[in-house]
């Protein structure tokens, strides 16, 4: 009996089987990329719409950091006002997640 190998697949794109596993630039992570996604410099959405969120807005963030914001919206076919209203939803889920934390009825 064998036990298969789980098929790599691209955490970007979701679709292409992965090549590899690279670290994401500048984010303490790893995923796995097909050439494709490789070659745009494109990087998973969740991790591109936290890590901008967690920076306060891609009007904080280093340039090569909106390169790849550029350059993974580009790829995934995905709008600037689209991954501007899904940084402002992170980041009012986590005020939101503070607030309940300080909730005296808890704990
Ligand atoms: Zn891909």
């Amino acid at each position: 009996m064998t036990t298969p190998i789980p098929e790599l697949v691209c955490e970007v794109c979701d679709k292409n089987p992965g090549v590899g596993v690279a670290a994401v630039p500048g984010v303490p992570i790893s995923v796995a990329y097909c050439r494709e996604c490789l070659e745009a410099n494109a990087h998973p959405y969740w991790i591109v719409v936290t890590n901008t969120a967690m920076i306060g807005g891609l009007d904080h963030t280093a340039e090569w950091w909106v390169d790849i914001v550029t350059s993974t919206l580009a790829h995934l076919d995905i709008t600037r006002e689209q991954f501007d209203a899904d940084v402002a939803l992170q980041a009012q889920e986590w005020a939101e997640e503070e607030a309940k934390g300080a909730d005296p009825d808890r704990g």
